[in-house]
C-alpha cells in the first residue's frame, strides 16, 4: 500500500526527538528538499570504502588503486544515471551551487534565466537575462522564445523542479526552444534528480546539475554533467595540483576535462556515495517510487487546502506535474512560528522561510517567506497525516500558541 508504507528505510527514520512538553516522539521529516537522509544502500557503499580511505590519482598503495578505482567508476555510474552521451563529461563538485558556478565561468555569452530560480541558479550567470514567469507554463514559454529570439544568448538555464512549488518543468520542450534558437540548454536537477529519472540523452539537455545530500547521500559532493567542448576552452574553476599537463615556472598546460575542473584532491567518500545513491534510486524508480510519492504529496495538498487559513504556493495555473514539495502559509502566523510549532509539539520538521528565491517568494505575494514540506522515500502516509492533523490543530487554536526560543529546550 503505497499510502501507508514508506518507500525505502533512510538513516534517521526512528529518531527519537524532544517536544516542548517534555515528552518526547518520533521524528517525522518533511525537510527532504533541504538535504534528504542516507539510504540504507549509501550507507553501506560507505563502510565497505572505508578501510581503503587513501588518496585517488596519486598512490600506488593498493587502498589508493581501490578508491581511484572507485572514483573513477562512480563517474561512469553517474554518467550513466543521467544518460549522459559521448560527448559529455561528468565533473565533480562540491554541490549544485559549485556546479553552476564552474559553467558560469565557461558560457561564452548570455544567459537567459526565469525570475523563479533558486539563487543559485541566478547569481552566478554574469551577463544574465532574466524573464518573468508568466501565469502559465504556456505563456512562459512564449516568453522565453521571445527573448531567445529577440537577441542571441549562449545559454537557458532553467530549474527542472522549483524547490519553493515543486512544479515541474517541460524539459524536452525547453531544450528544443533553446536549440531552435542557437543557445544550449542547462537543468539545474537540484530538486528533480531526486525525484524523476533524467535522461540528458533523450531530453536533449546540455548541461545537468545535482547535490549528493538532497540525493540520500552525504554533504559536500556534486555533479556537472554536459558538453565537453565549453568547459575543455574554459580556465580551469580552480588552479592547482591535478588540473595540469605540466608546469614549467613560467608557463602552465592545462589538462582537459575532467581533471581541468577538479583540482585539489577530491572528496571520494562523497563522490562514491553519491554513486550509489544514484544505483539505489534507479532501483527505487524502476520499483515505483514517483508513484509512491505522488500518491503521498497528492494527500497532503488535498489535506492542506481544505484547511481554511491555508494556502498554497503555486507558480503555474498549468504545470503538468509536480515533485513532493509543497509550500504553504497559514493565516494569522508567521512561518517561523508555524515551523517552530510543528517541531516543537509534534516532531515534525518542516523548513520556514524564502527558501533561496527571494524574487519568487516577493512575487507569489509572499515576501516574508512561507513554510516547505518536502516529503521523500522515507515518507509515509501516517506522517502525511500527522502533519495535516498538526497544521489544522494550530489552525483551530486560533493565534493563542507562542513559543519561547530561550527556553533552552530549542537547542539540542
Ligand atoms: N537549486 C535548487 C533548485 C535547489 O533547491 C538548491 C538547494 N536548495 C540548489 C540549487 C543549491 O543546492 P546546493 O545547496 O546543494 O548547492
Amino acid at each position: 500500500d503505497h499510502s501507508c508504507a514508506s518507500f525505502a528505510s533512510v538513516s534517521g527514520a526512528d529518531l527519537s526527538v524532544p517536544l516542548v512538553d517534555g515528552s518526547s516522539c518520533t521524528y517525522v521529516n518533511f525537510d527532504y528538499a533541504a538535504s534528504a537522509p542516507a539510504l540504507a544502500a549509501v550507507t553501506e557503499r560507505i563502510a565497505e570504502l572505508l578501510p581503503f580511505y587513501s588518496s585517488v590519482h596519486r598512490g600506488a598503495g593498493y587502498t589508493s588503486r581501490v578508491c581511484t578505482a572507485a572514483y573513477e567508476k562512480a563517474r561512469v555510474t553517474v554518467s550513466d544515471f543521467v544518460g549522459a552521451q559521448s560527448d559529455s563529461v561528468v565533473i565533480f563538485t562540491r554541490n549544485t551551487t559549485d556546479s553552476l558556478n564552474l559553467l558560469a565561468g565557461c558560457v561564452p555569452g548570455d544567459t537567459v534565466v526565469l525570475d523563479i530560480e533558486h539563487h543559485a541558479n541566478l547569481l552566478p550567470w554574469n551577463d544574465r537575462r532574466v524573464v518573468v514567469a508568466a501565469e502559465s507554463i504556456a505563456e512562459t514559454l512564449v516568453r522565453l522564445e521571445v527573448e531567445l529570439s529577440t537577441k542571441p544568448a549562449a545559454l537557458l538555464a532553467i530549474t527542472g523542479a522549483s524547490n519553493v512549488t515543486g512544479e515541474v518543468l517541460p524539459i524536452a520542450e525547453l531544450a528544443a526552444l533553446a536549440h531552435r534558437y542557437g543557445a544550449r540548454i542547462l537543468v539545474d536537477g537540484a530538486q528533480l534528480v531526486p525525484h524523476r529519472r533524467i535522461d540528458i540523452g533523450d531530453l536533449g539537455v546540455d548541461y545537468l546539475a545535482f547535490s549528493g545530500h538532497k540525493l540520500y547521500a552525504p554533504h559536500g559532493a556534486g555533479v556537472l554533467v554536459g558538453r565537453r567542448d565549453w568547459l575543455d576552452a574554459a580556465e580551469p574553476y580552480l588552479a592547482g595540483g591535478g588540473a595540469v599537463r605540466s608546469v614549467g615556472l613560467d608557463r602552465t598546460e592545462w589538462a582537459p576535462v575532467p581533471a581541468r575542473h577538479e583540482a585539489g584532491t577530491p572528496n571520494v567518500l562523497g563522490v562514491v556515495a553519491l554513486a550509489a545513491a544514484c544505483e539505489a534510486l534507479a532501483q527505487h524508480e524502476a520499483g515505483g517510487s514517483a508513484d509512491h510519492e505522488r500518491v503521498l504529496s497528492d494527500r497532503l495538498r488535498d489535506g492542506l487546502s481544505s484547511i481554511g487559513g491555508v494556502q498554497l504556493l503555486t507558480v503555474w495555473n498549468d504545470a503538468p506535474e509536480s515533485v513532493g514539495i509543497v509550500t504553504f502559509s497559514v493565516d494569522g502566523y508567521g512561518p517561523g512560528e508555524v515551523a517552530a510549532y510543528l517541531s516543537a509539539e509534534h516532531g515534525i520538521g518542516v523548513r520556514d522561510g524564502k527558501f533561496c528565491a527571494h524574487p519568487l517568494l516577493a512575487r507569489l505575494g509572499h515576501p516574508d517567506g512561507a513554510v516547505r514540506a518536502s516529503l521523500g522515500l522515507g515518507s509515509s502516509g501516517a506522517d502525511v497525516d500527522r502533519l495535516i492533523d498538526a497544521v489544522g490543530e494550530l489552525v483551530a487554536q486560533g493565534p493563542s500558541w507562542t513559543y519561547e526560543e530561550e527556553n533552552g529546550w530549542w537547542n539540542p
